[in-house]
């Protein structure tokens, strides 16, 4: 059996950097084998595993990026954009591979990024979540087999902590949709309805938001014709879906020699 992946985690104290810990543990085809934190961070020196509440690892929390990278194939980075930044930058030289969560990222950190994916192999995604991912591609394949014979709305309800509305993966559900009906987003949605709001316009795309409690996430297109409904949900249980997702494109960005990939091509949904 080929030795497992040496993934070294950046942001390893973050909510999703614990995840991720845990889940680079339960994978077999990957070992952890660096932790990183922001400089002057206060846990620099702890065991990354007992940090993350699975026991001792041996990995000690480093503040160097340079010092992780030369025992490490790839790096996970869930950061902040600067940091994320300054990490490209050290991987492009070390030559290591890159898994890449962060949101946010500017206009020219992007074009830092797509410049060192022409040497190294990078895989950025907005969602990590493989159920989202699937949806989306089952959202493209419904739409364009029902052309513009069907009402389309979306529903989506999150935690009542949430600020935003509606969520950008809505949004984004919402985008595939219209793309694949060659409709413009921005003229066709309509966000929520009140009052007298006449009939339906067939060429809108309903969206709805529920705050509620401490649900994650839950997301269904509705696509309504006469006489049937087709509803595709995806319904996330906890943020561990997006530290699978990683994990996973962890593996498969070792296959690449260099680019910039995402989760679709990591899934083969291209
Ligand atoms: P968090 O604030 O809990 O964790 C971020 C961690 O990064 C913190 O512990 C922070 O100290 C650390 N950090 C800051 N600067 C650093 C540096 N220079 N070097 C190393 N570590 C540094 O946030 P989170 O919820 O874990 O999310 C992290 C990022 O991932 C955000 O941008 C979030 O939007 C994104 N995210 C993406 C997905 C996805 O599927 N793409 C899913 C969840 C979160």
């Amino acid at each position: 059996m080929a030795d497992p992946v040496r993934v070294a985690i950046a942001g390893a104290a973050g909510r999703m950097g614990k995840m991720l810990i845990e889940t680079v543990g339960e994978e077999p085809g990957a070992r952890l084998t660096g932790a990183l934190e922001r400089p002057g961070f206060s846990a620099v020196g702890a065991d990354a595993g007992e940090l993350a509440g699975v026991g001792s690892l041996g990995v000690e929390l480093n503040d160097d990026v340079k010092n992780v990278l030369g025992a490490a194939d790839v790096l996970i980075d869930f950061t902040i954009a600067d940091a994320t930044e300054r990490n490209i930058e050290a991987c492009r030289l070390a030559g290591t591979r890159m898994v890449i969560g962060t949101t946010g990222l500017s206009p020219e950190q992007d074009e830092k990024l797509r410049a060192a994916a022409a040497e190294i192999a990078i895989v950025k995604a907005h969602n990590f979540s493989v159920g989202v991912n699937v949806t989306f591609k089952l959202l493209e394949v419904a739409a364009g087999i029902f052309g513009d014979g069907v009402d389309i709305e979306i529903t989506e309800a999150h935690h009542r902590h949430k600020v935003d509305a509606p969520s950008g993966t809505a949004v984004g559900m919402g985008a595939a949709i219209a793309t694949a009906l060659g409709r413009d987003l921005a003229e066709v949605a309509v966000y929520g309805r009140e009052g007298h709001t006449g009939a339906r316009d067939g060429a809108t795309i309903g969206f709805h938001s529920v705050r509620a409690g401490d649900i994650v996430g839950e997301h269904t297109a509705m696509f309504a014709g006469p006489g049937e409904r087709v509803q595709i949900s995806h319904v996330a249980h906890s943020r561990s879906n997006f530290a699978q997702g990683a994990v996973r494109a962890a593996l498969w960005v070792m296959e690449q020699a260099s680019g910039l990939h995402d989760m679709r091509d990591v899934l083969g949904l291209k």
